[in-house]
């Protein structure tokens, strides 16, 4: 559907981004083009707060208004004005062509962001209290009730792991990434790499990480930062044989564990790299959080996702990881996995729940550019946005029976039904750095193929990205380079 749309342009661009991420059967222009198809008028009056006029012509006219008055408040600046302006614009525009292509408004209105909880967290710091934040999101953005409750759940909680900003002068998390996995799964859009294919880059890689560890462990202690979590992921780190991971994990605990460290996970994703000996290694070298991740208890579907372990290696590693005394387990599931339809999540949640993770993280797929899914999307049959909300409904439905709730949360680009994945853990067992990593209020330093270092400054909570090359070949030749650049960054940071 093509729109010719008659607004002020310097609003113009702004609102067309938000609007084709709702609404991509809708093709905008601006007026001057004068294409062929339906006109819509958006009229603004800041005479007296905000006030926009939305019109459809046509045979079948249609209008949306809304006023605001409430950003004429005294806690209100300028630049919050000129914010709240372009919210109105877009929230009555997608109102207006929701009604028109007789579209149901998504439950998160007009939010597109992947962390809507930071805005959450944004209004508690200018001293909103919940009811008048839940207010705000229901009116500004136009976010459903069930989200809301969702949002501000997760952003109390959250409020009890985030280190204030004193403390996150000087905190900072590790990740570090091991981009390697058994093969790699079609959804797949991470630094991950088929071990098979791409073993001869190994040796090289290792003794790169353990170069990045000692020389950035070295600075980190020099500049008196306490490490406050510390997490391995990927790709799938025990791909690493027992003996590699024991050298990986005793370097890191030479320098980043200590007392105060509130949290060690490895992520143990694949159940074809799980063993007995790998278990044991990580539980005897104090790492408190593994995640064994099935994404899907249906064989079918993980024969045509490409993961190539069984449904019976989940159950047996996951219930090895018990018997070793790992007390805080967690899974991941996605929903709306290839040819996956209400009673295939059935099955998978059914067999969760026989096994009662400690944790419970559930995805919505999303069609990423770099997936193979995407490249083979005309083969594949998607659940519709209504099914995937049924499913998502018993997501929750177990989440609750198993005495698990939403810790954090998340939204990506090109998400099925323009939901949201959400993490759901017992109390006490969420996974702090995974609250960090996405409300971005602590450093985090991360190492090893991939990784991503941000460095937040908590004076704003503004941030400056590192980029480690992901392929590990490239990763190995740069080190050295990119490790004089990562500390002279870190000390320029921090000693100011
Ligand atoms: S296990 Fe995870 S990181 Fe590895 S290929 Fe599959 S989705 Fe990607």
């Amino acid at each position: 559907m093509k729109v010719n749309l008659d607004i002020n342009p310097k609003y113009y661009q702004s609102v067309k981004d938000t609007l084709e991420i709702l609404l991509p059967e809708v093709e905008l222009h601006y007026i001057e083009e004068e294409i062929d198809g339906v006109t819509v008028i958006c009229e603004l009056d800041t005479s007296d707060g905000i006030e926009v006029n939305s019109y459809l012509k046509g045979d079948n006219p249609l209008e949306e208004n809304i006023k605001d008055k409430e950003i004429l408040a005294d806690i209100y600046s300028e630049d919050d004005f000129s914010k709240r302006i372009k919210e109105r614009l877009k929230l009555s525009l997608y109102r207006l062509l929701s009604k028109y292509l007789k579209k149901k408004i998504s439950p998160w209105g007009i939010l597109v962001g992947v962390r809507p909880t930071k805005i959450g967290h944004y209004l508690l710091d200018r001293g909103l209290d919940y009811q008048t934040i839940d207010n705000y999101l229901e009116d500004i953005y136009g976010v459903s009730k069930k989200k809301r409750d969702l949002l501000l759940g997760v952003i109390k909680l959250e409020r009890n792991y985030l280190p204030n900003p004193k403390d996150a002068k000087n905190k900072v998390s590790i990740y570090v990434g091991i981009p390697f996995c058994p093969t790699r799964c079609n959804y797949c859009s991470f630094a991950s790499y088929p071990i098979e294919k791409n073993r001869r880059y190994m040796p090289d890689f290792l003794e790169s990480l353990c170069y990045e560890i000692e020389k950035i462990g070295k600075v980190v202690n020099e500049l008196g930062l306490e490490v406050d979590t510390l997490y391995i992921g990927g790709g799938t780190p025990t791909v690493l044989s027992t003996r590699e991971l024991d050298k990986l994990i005793r370097l890191l605990k030479e320098y980043f564990v200590h007392p105060k460290l509130r949290e060690f996970t490895v992520e143990a994703g694949r159940a074809d790299t799980i063993d007995k000996a790998k278990l044991e290694l990580l539980k005897d070298h104090g790492v408190k959080r593994v995640s064994i991740n099935p994404q899907t208890m249906n064989q079918v579907t993980l024969d045509q996702i490409g993961r190539r372990h069984t449904v019976e290696e989940v159950i047996e590693s996951f219930n090895l990881a018990r018997e070793i005394g790992f007390d805080n387990i967690n899974m991941d599931i996605i929903i709306g996995l290839p040819d996956e339809d209400i009673s295939d999540v059935k099955h998978t949640l059914k067999e969760i729940e026989k096994l009662k993770p400690d944790s419970f993280t559930v995805h919505t797929l999303a069609i990423k550019r770099a997936s193979r899914l995407k490249k083979n999307l005309d083969d594949t049959d998607l659940s519709s946005a209504r099914e995937v909300e049924e499913m998502i409904y018993l997501t929750e439905e177990l989440a609750k029976n198993l005495g698990l709730i939403p810790y954090y949360m998340y939204r990506q680009k090109h998400i099925l039904g323009n939901l949201e994945n959400v993490g759901y853990a017992k109390p006490g067992e969420e996974s702090i750095y995974n609250i960090i990593m996405m409300e971005e209020r602590e450093t985090v330093i991360g190492l090893g193929g991939g990784a991503i270092t941000k460095l937040i400054n908590p004076e704003n909570w503004s941030l400056e990205r590192l980029y480690n090359p992901k392929f590990p070949e490239q990763y190995s030749s740069e080190i050295e380079e990119r490790t004089i650049q990562k500390i002279s960054k870190l000390r320029r940071f921090y000693i100011k």
